[in-house]
């Protein structure tokens, strides 16, 4: 049984293959990686271990936070964007590609209409909110781009986007929801999520990675949250904020 918190803790010094949440995990929302945790995680890199990058937003974001992504040495790390999927190998090479049919978005756009026409959201600005990502749409409950201070303030513990998914339940045959990043409710295909396609990348013949050489680092591993489906496809560690998550990875470096 792979735990999370309160059961035997991973030991991280001897996996392989490091999977890492972005929002939260390696960077404050919407902001660039801090030098320090890059440095980091190319380390890990030169220490011989893989890094992966997993998060709800796309690769135009995953290259704002990681500029060095596939330009610089050590920098080489795969990607599972949109969820996992869109998934990029350490070279930058699409991997998969698992877009929403019409039909998928349309259901979803319909039922956010449905929430927005019902609720009233007060925020900066009413055109911010929906994100069509390909993969996946992503719907915020105060703005994609808000400044992150502000974002960081709307809903910490999740419990209005909990509240307001147990008013207005999401019910389909073909598309799931989940609370995602910092403010955001992420839709993909249904089973879709970042425990499956983390268990698809994984048994990629030609990577030849090991379920036991791998670990994922996520801030929201708790029931409800983002990481959550990650628990019980590879061993899960669970970090504060990027500040608990250098503590961690610095663990590893110096072991
Ligand atoms: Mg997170």
């Amino acid at each position: 049984m792979k735990m999370t918190t309160g059961g035997t803790e991973p030991n991280l010094a001897a996996k392989r293959h490091f999977f890492f949440d972005v929002d939260g995990t390696l960077a404050r929302s919407h902001t660039p990686v801090e030098p320090s945790m890059r440095e980091l995680l190319q380390a890990l890199r030169r220490s011989g271990r893989t890094v992966t990058v997993v998060t709800g937003s796309d690769l135009h974001y995953i290259k704002q936070s990681i500029p060095c992504l596939w330009s610089e040495a050590d920098c080489d790390f795969s990607a599972l964007a949109q969820s996992g999927n869109m998934a990029y190998d350490a070279q930058g090479s699409v991997v998969w590609e698992r877009p929403l049919r019409e039909e998928q978005k349309r259901e979803i756009l319909g039922y956010v209409a449905r929430v927005r026409a019902a609720e009233r959201f007060d925020v900066p600005d009413e055109g911010d909110l929906v994100q069509d990502r390909g993969s996946q749409v992503s719907f915020s409950i105060y703005g994609h781009n808000a400044p992150v201070g502000e974002k960081e303030t709307v809903d910490p513990d999740m419990s209005k986007r909990k509240a307001l998914l147990q008013k207005y339940p999401f019910v389909s045959q073909d598309v799931d929801v989940r609370i995602g990043g910092t403010t955001t409710f992420d839709f993909f295909a249904k089973g879709f999520n970042k425990g499956r396609n983390i268990a698809d990348f994984i048994a990629l013949p030609r990577f030849g990675w090991k379920e036991e050489e791998c670990v994922y680092l996520g801030d929201r591993l708790e029931p409800g949250g983002n990481d959550e489906t990650v628990v019980g496809v590879i061993d899960t560690k669970a970090v504060r904020d990027p500040a608990d998550c250098e503590r961690v990875v610095r663990g590893v470096l110096e072991s």
